[in-house]
């Protein structure tokens, strides 16, 4: 025998029933998008590597150490998308969408793919749902956004989601902060490695995890005190959309992303019963970001979901998950012109609406039977050759055992009557 293959490390399949639970996350979290105007949009898994460089951040852990990039048999250098507000920022600029109603309302789901070390809620493929709004930078778009994620949440039945919320600032006064963040490292006993970092990424040393560095920063300035007048209003007025729309949040001064182009709103979804990994969710405003890119100045706010560690969070809560795809009906022939006779009879069913399963192969009558019962059916239709000659089909109530006979040429309607 040659070898066989396992799913690459920090990766998983989905498989049935489980693989229902996604389709539903993915489902919920787009529906609260869809009624309020953001329209889907489909970008390739992969971009050109520099558009991540720039628009990610050159000094961020996801750019320097987490993409997948090759370069491609044409010398094209290109990466596996880490995140999805890149490749949308991008095409929104390549197909001027900007040049249309604002702001550019867009949503998107599917596989994203960084190189992290696994574990529990940590993936190297891993799947999102996320919203971007672009080209208007009115904090009532950023509150919208924020309680459209909130609802995803809740309409999922999770009740243990936290949303925590500040502001980077922007231009004019992160650099500001930054310099004040910078003066204060550089008196702390710190590694080598993380007093480069001081240099050139100083916000990400305060999302350093080891308790050492967390002892330490403990007592750094915030950015919320450097804050300009311009930034420190809009904050406030997220804020109080959120009260108005009802969406409770904790103010959270230490909270920086990951990502670089992060401007004024930042927030990050979490729940209590994840572990390390605690991120549900996560984005913020990202004005300068188009530019980044070769774009136009166009503002800009979104957020991603991430669907698999809603899935354990859902999983934590024990919350009522969607019942497994099942059919109502299975049909079981014995012999080859009655299942030719049922393939028919069930295509029929399903046309009508009726979820139905034939017994494929020569399993018997009683394996067939057996995989009626595993289908999660209500009926089962037998029909043997000495039914065909008579024109009949038993139809079987699989809980109790009963059975009548109905002439073929009714059974469709039959047990539609009896489904209602
Ligand atoms: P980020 O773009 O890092 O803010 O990610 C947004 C959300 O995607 C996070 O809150 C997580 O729920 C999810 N996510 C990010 N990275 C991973 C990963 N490696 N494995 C699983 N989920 C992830």
């Amino acid at each position: 025998m040659s070898e066989t293959f396992q799913a690459p490390k920090g990766t998983f399949d989905l498989l049935p029933p489980d693989s229902e639970l996604w389709l539903h996350v993915r489902e919920v979290m787009a529906a609260p998008l869809r009624a309020a105007g953001y329209g889907y949009i489909e970008t390739p898994v992969f971009e050109e590597t520099a558009l991540f460089e720039r628009g990610v951040g050159e000094s961020t852990d996801v750019v320097t150490k987490e993409m997948y990039s090759f370069t491609t048999r044409g010398d094209d250098r290109v990466t596996l998308r880490p995140e999805g507000t890149a490749g949308v920022v991008r095409s929104v600029v390549q197909h001027r969408l900007y040049a249309g109603q604002l702001p550019v309302k867009l949503w998107y789901s599917g596989s994203f793919f960084r190189y992290e070390r696994p574990q529990a809620g940590r993936y190297r493929h891993f799947s999102q749902v996320g919203a971007e709004a672009l080209g208007v930078d009115d904090p009532a778009l950023d509150a919208e956004l924020v309680a459209l994620g909130v609802r995803a949440f809740s309409d999922l039945g999770l009740s243990r989601v936290e949303l925590l919320l500040n502001s980077l600032g922007d231009r004019t006064c992160r650099p500001v902060y930054r310099e004040r963040l910078q003066e204060f490292l550089r008196g702390l006993e710190l590694d080598a490695d993380t007093r480069r970092r001081i240099e050139i990424n100083p916000l990400r040393v305060l999302d350093d995890k080891r308790p050492e560095v967390q002892k330490q920063v403990a007592d750094a300035p915030v950015v919320g005190d450097s804050l300009c007048d311009d930034c420190r209003a809009h904050y406030d007025a997220v804020g109080r959309h959120l009260t108005d729309l009802g969406v409770a949040w904790t103010e959270a001064p230490r909270l920086v992303r990951g990502l670089d182009y992060y401007t004024r709103t930042t927030f990050e979804f979490v729940h209590d019963g994840l572990g390390a990994q605690s991120a549900v969710g996560g984005g913020g405003r990202y004005d300068g970001l188009s530019e980044d890119v070769g774009g136009p100045p166009m503002p800009g706010v979104g957020w991603a979901l991430g669907v698999d560690r809603t899935v354990l969070a859902m999983r934590a809560e024990e919350v009522a998950l969607p019942p497994a795809s099942r059919v109502d009906v299975f049909a079981v022939p014995l012999g080859a012109e009655a299942r030719a006779r049922l393939l028919v009879v069930v295509d029929e069913l399903r046309r009508s609406g009726v979820r139905a399963d034939l017994a494929f192969g020569d399993r018997g009558l009683k394996g067939a039977m057996k995989g009626a019962d595993r289908s999660g059916a209500r009926f089962a239709l037998v029909l043997g050759d000495r039914d065909l000659e008579t024109g009949q089909v038993q139809v079987k109530t699989l809980a109790s055992g009963e059975q009548v006979s109905v002439p073929i040429a009714d059974v469709v309607d039959v047990v539609k009557e009896s489904l209602r």
